[in-house]
């Protein structure tokens, strides 16, 4: 590793000097943090094992302030940002080689007004950050399925989680965020006040300022939930599927559910006998009442003399983190994909059935996400985030250990998101990007009838592109 600050610049080499680097951390609250640092390599690890960067600076912001100073330190020297929330996004976009990381992760303060039902998060702050002090009220914003992720790449991005078929994504419960924009501003984005900005990060990601604070539409959920966590065995994964299916075409918009295709762990939660075989895994929640929640999941438990059912009544804080273990912070190696489906119909079941049989890894899985319900009943052009009609998702979900296995595992999921593509519109969800190899065309076509509109916005509030590394909206001024 080297000890040296390099710099990769934006547009023109303009590199800054010691004294410049030293008048900047003299006006951080927080920390910067340089490659000859004890704390650095902590610093640059992200969640995905796979990314090894190498950033110039690391400002750990502990204020708007210094997130502020920070994008006029880099705005001045023409550095490349990466910005980090929760450090969670599969491609690794929160850390970049010779940039200037952003980095909000020591930025996790949550206040609640339990009366107004509204929560406001600042931009580090991770699900359980925010569970925690909203579950204190029985309240909760719609947020993702693992508790360790960040808000703000995961709202940014949309984000789907149990919620999402209640009361829509993450993004659809926004008030307002307060960010700073690329000339260092600080201004406040909602509905009423810059509502075209506020429209651009309703999925649009971040590419158009640093959000510093996210305030949500708090729900009454819980505190506690009917969770429904069945492994079934997938002898006839072909039936377990089509049952699903029919399951999900009556359920209530409380349900939100997964059927996720995946490898019994060799692990003591499962029967010995079972380990190594193929599970469906049926995964719901209910967010309602929970004699109702019992009633109403209970067929999914039925549906066959389960491999081990963990469903129960549990308090939604601990709901939301019953994935969390699957997903170890970098100690494995992740890619991940996913494509919108028009029809989860006996071709795509029998497809998704094939390709799982070929997986190379025992942790790898396909989930089948059940959309529709509140999420698709914001029309496609009332957020950034776009078209909204998709009854399903199918995440493509690569988890394997050793680097040596990387190219295998990519290729496979590559090759499912490929074999996928006839029984999609072409759109996928940008929060499961892969690496970005493909970003221009993913964004481009996902955006759709959006793509034009956020290409205006990125002109008028990032017209260099100083947020880049994202779902790139390339700005044409
Ligand atoms: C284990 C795991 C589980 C997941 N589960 C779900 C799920 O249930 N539902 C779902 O929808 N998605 C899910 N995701 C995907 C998740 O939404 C994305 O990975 C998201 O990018 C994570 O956000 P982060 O803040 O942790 O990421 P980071 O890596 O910190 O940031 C990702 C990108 O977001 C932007 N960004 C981050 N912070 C800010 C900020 N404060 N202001 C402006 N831009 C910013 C930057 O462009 C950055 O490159 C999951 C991911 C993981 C790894």
């Amino acid at each position: 590793m080297s000890n040296q600050t390099t710099f990769k610049t934006h547009q023109s080499l303009i590199t800054p000097d010691e004294t410049d680097i030293q008048n900047f951390a003299g006006q951080l609250k927080g920390q910067l943090i340089r490659p000859q640092d004890g704390n650095y390599d902590e610093a640059r690890a992200v969640w995905n094992g796979m990314i090894d960067r190498y950033p110039a600076l690391i400002a750990r912001c502990a204020h708007v302030d210094d997130v502020v100073a920070a994008v006029n330190f880099a705005r001045q020297h023409n550095l490349v940002i990466a910005v980090r929330g929760g450090g969670h996004n599969v491609a690794g976009t929160a850390v970049w080689d010779d940039s200037l990381v952003i980095d909000l992760s020591g930025m996790k303060q949550v206040t609640v007004d339990p009366t107004n039902k509204l929560a406001r998060a600042e931009g580090g702050a991770t699900w359980g950050d925010v569970d925690q002090a909203t579950q204190q009220y029985g309240l909760a914003a719609p947020g993702g399925v693992v508790s360790e992720t960040g808000i703000a790449g995961l709202t940014l991005g949309g984000g789907m989680g149990w919620l999402r078929r209640k009361y829509g994504l993450s993004c659809d419960n926004l008030k307002s965020v307060q960010m700073v924009t690329a000339d260092g501003q600080i201004i406040t984005a909602s509905k009423d006040e810059n509502a075209d900005l506020f429209w651009g990060i309703c999925g649009g990601g971040g590419n158009f300022g640093i959000v510093t604070a996210f305030e949500y539409h708090l729900h009454e959920v819980g505190p506690e939930v009917m969770f429904c966590f069945v492994f079934q065995p997938a002898d006839n994964a072909h039936d377990a599927l089509r049952f699903y299916r029919q399951y999900t075409e009556s359920s209530p918009d409380e349900v939100s559910s997964f059927a996720i295709l995946g490898t019994v762990p060799p692990t003591e939660h499962f029967p010995q006998a079972a380990h190594g075989k193929p599970f469906v895994l049926f995964a719901g929640l209910y967010a309602g009442p929970v004699e109702e929640g019992q009633r109403v999941l209970q067929p999914l438990r039925d549906y066959a003399t389960p491999i081990v059912d963990m469903s129960g009544v549990m308090p939604y804080a601990e709901a939301q983190t019953v994935f969390d273990e699957d997903y170890p912070s970098g100690e494995m190696r992740y890619y991940w994909k996913s494509v919108y489906i028009r029809a989860l119909d006996d071709a795509v079941i029998d497809k998704l059935i094939a390709l799982q049989a070929e997986d190379p890894s025992p942790f790898s899985t396909i989930d089948v996400w059940q959309l529709g319900g509140a999420m698709s009943r914001i029309g496609p052009e009332e957020t950034a985030f776009g078209s909204r009609s998709a009854p399903f998702l199918i995440g493509i979900e690569s988890n394997w250990i050793h680097p040596e296995h990387d190219a295998g595992n990519i290729a496979w999921n590559r090759k499912v998101y490929r074999e996928l593509q006839p029984f999609s519109d072409g759109n996928e969800y940008l929060n499961f990007p892969g690496l970005y190899e493909d970003a221009e065309q993913m964004v481009k076509t996902t955006f759709g009838a959006n793509y034009q509109r956020l290409v205006a916005l990125k002109n008028k509030y990032d017209p260099t592109n100083l947020f880049r590394i994202n779902q790139n909206i390339k700005p044409t001024t």
